[in-house]
């Protein structure tokens, strides 16, 4: 358990600061929670989770929130064996990938999640996929760890796209496209087709596609544009394929995604006043949207437990845009390259830590008492028996909050703990 400070390579704003750097107890969800918006988003997969009774739990109190009739993933429990028992856990796992694949002839990818139990570690799940996609030829079957030894719970995406990537089909050399990576909730990705298309840039497409047969094309004049900022695995492993990343902010409050949407349309050598003309509008929508939670979020302090990876973007919007003080951004981890846009946003004043050792930053939380605490669930209730008001962080994975339709919504996910504070203290 050490922490140190480390200073930052990069040359502006917050990017000139010190991090402070911690390893410690954690208290974040494992990466197997990302399957509860990765299967609503691919809408013919099935996540088949391999792991124990808690992992079961996990998924089914995570998710517990949605009714369905035919859910999309299960845990094929594995546990209490030896390794003379191995062999009947391969026999196991097979028996279920087969009983479920009979049950769901709709699917057509099935990822098998590696969790933590050592019964699972000891399992090799790549072959377990490779012998899979033998017996079942119409079923493309993958594997990636959602492990908690492995993954917070973002980086399940990560995992989960990484190992996607290789079985992209290649694009034709002399094709320039442009894919946007990570996963959008539908409605969002349907705005962004609109502006993209608008504005000439294209053709554009999706990963995760959100059916296995649309999975996109990339090749060496593929362009990418990070839609989510938890995605390092698969950055990398899209530029072994050949494609470049685009340099933006992300997607998040009416600059970050006018500058993201700039950053594509540069590319294509879009003109500044076809740019203009086609987000004035919803820029104006998202302004305005934003404005209605000035008033409450103005000048006050807000601090963020590490958790989501996509805290330094909030950081960036809650203060550019709406006027709240950093007093500390916590983030699991630092990817300066993918954040290089947002770093230099942020002002020198706020405390940026990664990693985490949960007791230190509990005592400096207490005693900079913020207006608003962003932090994990099991984190939010002390906290509140504290007299501080939380926003639980994983709602704002769960919540569409990219784009300009959706600018106002995030403003207003972190003002409601606070509108919600004053009407009980004027209660
Ligand atoms: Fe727990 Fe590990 Fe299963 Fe996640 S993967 S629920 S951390 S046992």
């Amino acid at each position: 358990m050490t922490a140190a400070l480390v200073s930052t390579p990069s040359e502006a704003g917050c990017a000139e600061t010190d991090v402070l750097r911690e390893r410690g107890q954690r208290e974040v969800f494992c990466g197997l929670t990302g399957i509860v918006w990765l299967h609503r988003k691919i809408q013919d997969a099935f996540f088949l989770i391999v792991g124990s009774r808690t992992c079961a739990h996990l998924m089914q109190s995570a998710a517990g929130v949605m009714i369905f009739a035919e859910p999309r993933f299960a845990t094929a429990i594995i546990e209490e064996r030896d390794l003379a028992g191995m062999a009947d856990a391969n026999e196991e796992l097979d028996r279920v990938a087969a009983q479920v694949l009979a049950r769901r002839p709709d699917i057509k990818t099935l990822f098998l999640v590696g969790s933590c139990p050592s019964e699972v570690i000891k399992l090799d799940l790549s072959r377990a996929a490779a012998r899979l996609n033998q017996q079942h030829e119409s079923v493309r079957v993958l594997n990636y760890s959602g492990s908690g030894i492995e993954t917070t719970f973002t980086e399940g995406e990560d995992t989960c796209l990484e190992s996607l990537v290789p079985e992209l089909p290649q694009a034709p050399e002399t094709e320039t496209s442009l894919l946007v990576v990570g996963a959008l909730a539908d409605v969002v990705e349907d705005q962004f087709i609109r502006l993209f298309d608008q504005l000439g840039v294209g053709p554009v497409r999706f990963l995760p596609a959100r059916r296995s047969e649309e999975l996109p094309a990339v090749g060496p004049g593929t362009r990418y544009l990070l839609a989510q900022p938890f995605l390092g695995r698969t950055g990398a492993a899209l530029e072994d394929r050949g494609a470049k990343r685009i340099s933006a902010p992300f997607p998040l409050g009416a600059k970050g995604t006018e500058a993201w949407l700039k950053a594509a349309a540069d590319v294509w050598g879009v003109d500044q006043d076809r740019f203009e003309t086609v987000i004035a509008a919803p820029r104006a929508r998202a302004q305005r949207a934003m404005e209605r939670y000035k008033d409450t979020l103005s000048g006050k302090q807000i601090f963020f437990f590490p958790d989501s990876q996509l805290e330094i973007p909030l950081a960036r919007v809650l203060h550019e845009e709406l006027g709240m003080q950093l007093t500390e951004v916590g983030t699991p981890y630092l990817h300066r390259g993918h954040l290089d846009c947002e770093l230099p946003r942020l002002p020198a004043s706020a405390r940026l830590s990664e990693g985490q050792h949960v007791d230190k930053q509990l005592d400096r939380c207490r005693q900079a008492r913020p207006d608003l605490t962003v932090c994990g669930l099991g984190l939010a209730n002390p906290l509140e028996a504290e007299g501080l008001s939380t926003k639980w962080a994983i709602e704002l994975v769960f919540t569409p909050i990219q784009g300009f339709e959706q600018a106002g919504d995030l403003a207003e996910l972190f003002a409601r703990p606070l509108m919600r504070r004053d009407i009980l203290r004027v209660g």
